[in-house]
């Protein structure tokens, strides 16, 4: 017994060592850490590898909804193989952000891929993330594979009856390129990362993004898709509800003004979020990490005239 814990001991301490040296503490692309929740008849969430993946089977097919990190797309697929038999038709990215798009070059070359003009034309060219940095951009090794050739505006609707999809672009938030995917059969919506999770917002004004109207942007969405009972988040462990929507719309409007607040007031960004606490009704709301949030007040600074 003893014997076997030392020995577990050595070998745990082995891969922590490997790991450390190696600086990738985050778990490496396996189907084994994907796991897999089914949300209603036909829709499944795919977590793990990077943002909230939602499968949708179709009588012709399945529809992917964002894609993971670079290097998870095999991964995925497998994974995607263990719920369905039926082929992949359609990938649906959500934004432009390598977290949500880089599986795409690992789908066959007969599937679709769709996302709003400003992501499509952005996706072959990303490269920083506000607030991130530098940006793997799976594309430019992979050049023509898995960019989105059919794009949106406005609207897109795809499908009908049960398979229907409706994919909406109410404005700048977390990127200029933001796309919300209705399932309106089952009354859910796909948020990507406009509400990734609770906490401070993302705002990638590197790839488009905007803070001063990221509250309006989610309120439109709020408005303009309407039945809805459930919402796949971007990074959510769990889904969430049209009220928690609604409720992270007031909370980044109450993040927004205090940012603007403290610029009036003569403040720079790092101060901003020196003396941001989110009032005591927004519950299992996240600190954020500082210097990342930094950069996020800062371009609500700049976007206030
Ligand atoms: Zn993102």
């Amino acid at each position: 017994m003893k014997r076997i814990s030392v020995l577990g001991t050595l070998v745990l301490a082995g891969a922590l060592t490997v790991a450390v040296a190696a600086q990738q503490p985050a778990p490496q692309p396996s189907v084994d850490n994907l796991t897999v929740e089914k949300v209603k008849d036909n829709l499944w969430v795919i977590r793990g590898g990077g943002g909230n993946t939602a499968v949708f089977a179709t009588a012709k097919g399945v529809t992917v909804v964002d894609t993971k990190n670079p290097g998870w797309g095999q991964a995925l697929l497998d994974k995607i193989k263990t719920i369905t038999d039926k082929p992949i038709t359609t990938v649906i990215n959500t934004h432009t952000h390598y977290d949500h798009v880089s599986g795409n070059i690992t789908m066959p070359s007969s599937v679709e891929i769709i996302a709003h003009e400003n992501t499509a034309r952005r996706m072959p060219l990303f490269s920083t993330v506000t607030g991130r940095g530098e940006s793997e951009n799976v594309f430019k090794a992979n050049p023509g594979k898995g960019l989105a050739k059919r794009t949106f505006k406005d609207k897109l609707t795809i499908g009908t009856g049960a398979d229907q999809i409706n994919l909406y672009y109410f404005g700048p938030a977390h990127t200029g390129g933001d796309a919300f995917v209705e399932f309106p059969a089952l009354h859910v919506l796909h948020a990507g990362d406009v509400f990734a999770r609770k906490g401070v917002p993302l705002i990638d004004a590197d790839n488009g993004g905007s803070g001063v109207q990221f509250a309006s942007t989610i309120r439109k969405a709020i408005a303009g898709v309407k039945n809805v009972d459930t919402i796949i988040n971007g990074h959510t462990p769990a889904q969430t509800t049209p009220a928690e929507m609604r409720e992270f719309a007031d909370f980044v409007t109450d993040f927004v003004a205090h940012v603007q607040a403290a610029k009036k007031a003569g403040k720079t960004a790092a101060e901003a979020i020196k003396t941001w606490t989110a009032p005591a009704k927004y519950k299992d709301y996240a600190a954020p990490d500082a210097t990342q949030a930094t950069a996020w007040a800062q371009v609500i600074m700049d976007e206030t005239k």
